[in-house]
């Protein structure tokens, strides 16, 4: 395929698109295949000689929408979602053409520059105060990653970077049970060690317990070992737990240990200045990340990494070998060096489509009609026989258990969730919750409507009954 054709498949692309979307409800939200199965319909070797778009099309068609599982689906509600508004779509496929890098400001200036306007918007639209500047990251993966290296360096007086850490004190990072996986994979590729990711015991509600932290940090002093710094959680993945950033900033404080916020899914629902109270006092950490690819409609991937000071992250992660100095350029900002990866997608593009294209207004809505139609939903299912919540809606997440008589509660539960699955008409996922293998029910796919979440609890019905009669 050459330039000239651009056109052509590009208008191609875009008519299946159009009609993947109108039709996306009549499929199995869930790919029903088996493993294997696309491989198998894959040739073992790459071709030698083009092969001609009509065909390569084609193939696309024939293996790989039905291979999918499809977040885009209005009934969607496994994980947490990760959007993609139609505005944010179009930005993306606008990118992919110039294939922007946007490793510094000259290699792209537009995108860098969008970026800290963006970044500014996202602060604005979510309250926080000015002062605050930001990144935006590939994942939350990666923003908890450069907050955990940032806490490292800044402990060890940026010694970490030079000498290693062999030498050094142990280093101790602080979190909650509840903390997302990705904070211990940080704390592993930081050289810190998991075993010195310190999970602070959590009061009743989930949330990280302010006295343990004070507690858990005095003894580590009081043992010779180093505390780095705190990651809480906001909305925790498993079954929507938040810890309280007032109080345990304060803790943190005292100790001035380095403080990184995980709002991954429900930064997004800050927007709704009615929901802030969950992170009340968050504007007392140095690092808060949250992903507009998951709850607010950006396409994936698009995380949004504040910092109130850049300097501790840019020490920590920017290099400056000469092949990438700007020369005769001041006042400029390159973000490859407030991340990891050098090369840089152009994510800000989306970001300002979408936000201009809804307005904060019609995505605050959406938000608080997913709260709304969980918390119904929430009560429909604790009101059928035989099932019962385990976890309250926190936000639009609640976790439930369906337990008739004389069958075992996680079997029963288990067995559920496989036929649910199967049946495709939802998609749900589980979570382990205080020993209990429990279902995990969250509204928040972009285009979800009432209907969908109403049709979810006849197809629980439905489906639990069916298991009854076997
Ligand atoms: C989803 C999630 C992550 C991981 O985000 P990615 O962008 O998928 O890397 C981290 N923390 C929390 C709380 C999450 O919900």
């Amino acid at each position: 395929m050459e330039r000239e054709d651009y056109l052509q498949w590009a208008e191609r692309a875009a008519r299946w698109g159009a009609e993947y979307l109108a039709t996306l409800d009549e499929r199995p939200v869930r790919a029903q295949t088996a493993p294997g199965e696309v491989a198998a319909m894959l040739p073992a070797a790459p071709p030698e000689e083009p092969v001609d778009m009509e065909t390569i099309f084609a193939d696309f068609e024939r293996i790989v929408p039905g291979g999918m599982t499809h977040w885009q689906h209005p009934r969607f509600f496994a994980y947490f979602p990760a959007n993609a508004a139609p505005a944010s779509m179009i930005a993306e496929s606008l990118t992919s053409v110039m294939a922007a890098q946007c490793m510094l400001w000259q290699t792209s200036p537009a995108a860098t520059e969008i970026e800290t306007r963006m970044v500014d918007w996202m602060r604005q639209a979510l309250g926080m105060p000015e002062g605050f500047q930001g990144v935006i990251q590939d994942t939350g993966t990666t923003a908890n990653l450069c907050a955990v290296l940032t806490m490292r360096e800044r402990a060890l007086g940026w010694r970490g970077n030079d000498s290693g850490v062999a030498g050094e004190k142990q280093l101790r990072v602080y979190a909650s049970p509840e903390t997302h996986s990705s904070i211990d994979k940080a704390v592993r590729v930081a050289g810190i060690g998991q075993q010195h990711l310190v999970k602070v015991p959590t009061d009743g509600s989930g949330a990280l317990d302010p006295q343990a932290l004070h507690a858990a940090i005095e003894a580590d002093l009081a043992a010779g070992l180093l505390p780095a710094g705190v990651v809480l959680c906001v909305g925790g993945t498993s079954i929507g737990a938040s810890d309280r950033p007032r109080e345990t900033i304060e803790v943190a404080r005292e100790h001035d240990l380095y403080v990184h916020v995980d709002a991954a899914w429900a930064g997004s629902a800050m927007i709704c200045p009615e929901l802030r109270a969950l992170w009340d006092g968050v504007e007392g950490a140095d690092s808060i990340a949250f992903n507009p690819h998951k709850w607010l409609g950006a396409q994936f991937d698009c995380t949004i990494q504040f910092l109130a000071d850049p300097e501790p992250q840019v020490r920590t992660l920017g290099v400056r070998p000469d092949y990438l100095q700007t020369l005769g350029q001041s006042g400029i900002t390159n973000y490859s060096e407030w991340t990891i990866p050098l090369g840089r997608r152009f994510r800000a593009l989306k970001l300002w489509f979408l936000l201009r294209a809804h307005g904060l207004e019609d995505l605050r809505q959406r938000i608080r009609n997913h709260v709304a139609w969980a918390g119904e939903a929430a009560a429909a299912i604790a009101a059928l026989d035989g099932f019962r919540l385990t976890t309250d809606c926190r936000l639009s997440l609640f976790t439930f258990q369906y337990a008739p008589d004389g069958e075992d509660a996680n079997d029963a539960t288990e067995r559920l969730l496989r036929a649910v699955n199967d049946d495709g008409r939802i998609y749900l996922t589980q979570t382990v919750h205080e020993g209990r293998f429990v279902i995990r029910f969250q509204v928040g796919q972009f285009d979800c409507r009432r209907e969908d979440v109403l049709l979810a609890v006849d197809v629980l019905r439905e489906l639990a009954h069916a298991q009854d009669e076997q």
